[in-house]
């Protein structure tokens, strides 16, 4: 599967956030997943495609052109694709991948999660969007998620497509389900 993964531009103080980033690297190569990723390697971002290089998986560096050519040529990646702007790059990762992980992260990650969120309510895509809660980082933003749908603005989970867990080995079953699944209706 091809699997976007979102996450901080940025080193968190957590070091729990680094090894997740760093076995969900490491898991997406060994279970032969392509990783699609903003194709930076600095913070969470690089932990992430940096382990999935070096256990031999397949890695797409998604890099706006706005950032410099000397920045674009220095990224570790095994296929680097260049798009005009952050909104091209997100259409982009979000054409382009089956499904999508999101690690803790700042505005950005945000960003990128609630883009698919709605293309999913909207029902312009139908495709997972699973959250890693690691050590409750993502529950202000779930609280908020109920506040808005008690209030009637948001619809209910599942026609969002957001499935929060709390471990990288729960992400990569639900991977292996979501597959499973695809392949069932194709069949
Ligand atoms: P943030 O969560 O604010 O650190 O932003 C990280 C997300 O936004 C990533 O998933 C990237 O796709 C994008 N992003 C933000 N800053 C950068 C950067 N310096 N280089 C590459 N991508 C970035």
């Amino acid at each position: 599967m091809n699997i976007a993964v979102f996450c901080g531009a940025s080193s968190p103080k957590n070091e729990e956030y680094t090894a997740a980033a760093r076995e969900l690297g490491r898991s997406l190569a060994e279970g032969d997943h392509t990783l699609l990723y903003g194709g930076s390697n600095l913070g969470l971002m690089g932990e992430v495609s940096g382990e999935a290089l070096r256990c031999g998986g397949h890695v797409v560096g998604v890099i706006p052109t706005l950032f410099s050519e000397d920045i674009i040529r220095s990224q570790a990646v095994t296929e680097l694709v260049r798009v005009a702007s952050m909104a091209e790059r997100k259409e982009y990762l979000i054409a382009h991948s089956d499904a999508f992980v999101a690690l803790p992260g700042g505005i950005g990650t945000l960003d990128e999660v609630s883009e698919v969120m709605v293309a999913n309510q909207l029902q312009h895509l139908n495709k997972p969007m699973v959250l890693l809660n690691l050590d409750g980082f993502y529950d202000p933003f779930l609280n908020q998620l109920h506040v808005m749908h008690d209030a009637g603005f948001v619809r209910k989970g599942a026609e969002t497509a957001l499935h929060t867990v709390a471990s990288v080995d729960e992400v990569i079953k639900l991977l292996a389900a979501a597959q499973q699944k695809s392949i069932n209706l194709i069949n």
